[in-house]
């Protein structure tokens, strides 16, 4: 069976031994020396200032909420996965649905403004596939009109824009080290933000604690254990091979595909970006759902992502979102995992060329 991902998985002695050193201390959690060593790699490999790692990708969404004082309407995208929109929800504001460009797929910034009122407190976007969001356009938005930006960041690792890492825009962004990302923790993400945002931000994540037994404020738990910051130390070391595997399966793809009738995902320019999925918007849903089911016979599994359009959430006031409901109708995301074999790529482009030829 092909699926859309496979996790990378360091060797496990390597894994292992970086355990030992919890074994060692005792410590499985509460920032022992796994987390920080994790968290100062991080730092010098993505060329951040600063970071908080956290439990998972969907926490740091929301302490970015709470941190913010974030209240009323957030502005947002349809078009990304359930816990963008969730988080909004979940810290009692309301999404309030912009829609997206057609071939960038992140939220057009040129509808932006028609959708501020006296309630909007802040833009929520996402960098679609590590695709990055128009940053400048939307800074200056935010700064004309007083909101605070975060992005959904969660595709992004070692992406750059214009020269350093998208993490560096807006006021906060969030990053998920899920199994199912690029650099993982198993499950696993982290925080990052403005130098000012900082200690208000480490708080919220470790219940508001000032010491054993103060308090700044409201908080909650979001920290990442020992166990988590060991596989991602275990992982970090292999990250040029991984991007250079990943290379290889999208220009096999690319090579195929970019010479039939379909949409490929059109990157912003300026951005060095981290091959972490590969979307192909299809004429027609029927066309999709045709090499879906052919794809799934061959024991091949894509995945529709992202879809639903979030705009159709039960919880949220759904109008509608022309681009992102047709684009999410259409979209599908091919198989893309390190060490996948030539011959099964092929097969995949086989099955597709049958369908759509
Ligand atoms: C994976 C993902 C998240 C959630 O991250 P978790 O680590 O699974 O909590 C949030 N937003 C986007 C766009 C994602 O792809």
């Amino acid at each position: 069976m092909i699926n859309v991902t496979k996790t990378f998985l360091p060797p496990q002695q390597e894994y292992q031994a970086l355990l030992q050193q919890a074994w060692d201390t005792g410590w499985m959690t509460n920032r022992g020396v796994l987390v920080k060593e994790l968290e100062d790699r991080l730092k010098a490999y993505l060329g951040v200032p600063q970071l908080i790692s956290m439990t998972n990708g969907t926490l740091p969404i929301q302490i970015a909420i709470k941190a913010l004082g974030l209240t009323g309407e957030i502005i947002t995208t349809p078009f990304s996965y359930v816990a963008t929109t969730s988080s909004i929800v979940w810290e009692g504001c309301t999404p309030v649905f912009v829609d997206i460009h057609p071939e960038y797929l992140t939220i057009d910034e040129t509808q932006i403004e028609a959708a501020i009122t006296l309630k909007t407190s802040a833009i929520l976007a996402t960098h679609v596939f590590g695709n990055p969001c128009n940053v400048e356009a939307i800074e200056a938005i935010a700064k004309k009109h007083n909101l605070k930006v975060i992005y959904d960041a969660a595709h992004c690792f070692g992406v750059t824009y214009k020269g350093q890492s998208l993490f560096n825009y807006g006021d906060v962004s969030t990053c998920s080290f899920h199994a199912t990302k690029l650099f993982h923790t198993g499950e696993g993400g982290a925080l990052f933000c403005k130098p000012e945002y900082y200690e208000r931000m480490y708080w919220h994540h470790n219940f508001g604690h000032d010491g054993p037994e103060a308090f700044y404020g409201l908080g909650i738990n979001a920290k990442m254990s020992e166990p988590q910051a060991a596989m991602g130390l275990a992982v970090l070391p292999y990250m040029s091979d991984i991007l250079e595997s990943r290379k290889r399966v999208v220009e096999t793809y690319n090579a195929v595909l970019t010479d039939l009738e379909i949409q490929l995902l059109a990157i912003r320019d300026h951005t060095l970006w981290n091959f972490s999925y590969y979307p192909v918007v299809f004429k027609t849903e029927a066309q999709l759902l045709a090499v879906k089911t052919a794809l799934n016979q061959a024991d091949i599994f894509p995945r529709r992502y992202f879809y639903p359009s979030l705009n159709t959430l039960p919880y949220v006031d759904g109008s509608a979102c022309e681009v992102a409901d047709d684009i999410a109708s259409r979209v599908l995301c091919l198989p893309l995992f390190v060490g996948f074999e030539t011959q099964d790529i092929n097969r995949v482009l086989t099955v597709i060329k049958t369908i759509i030829c």
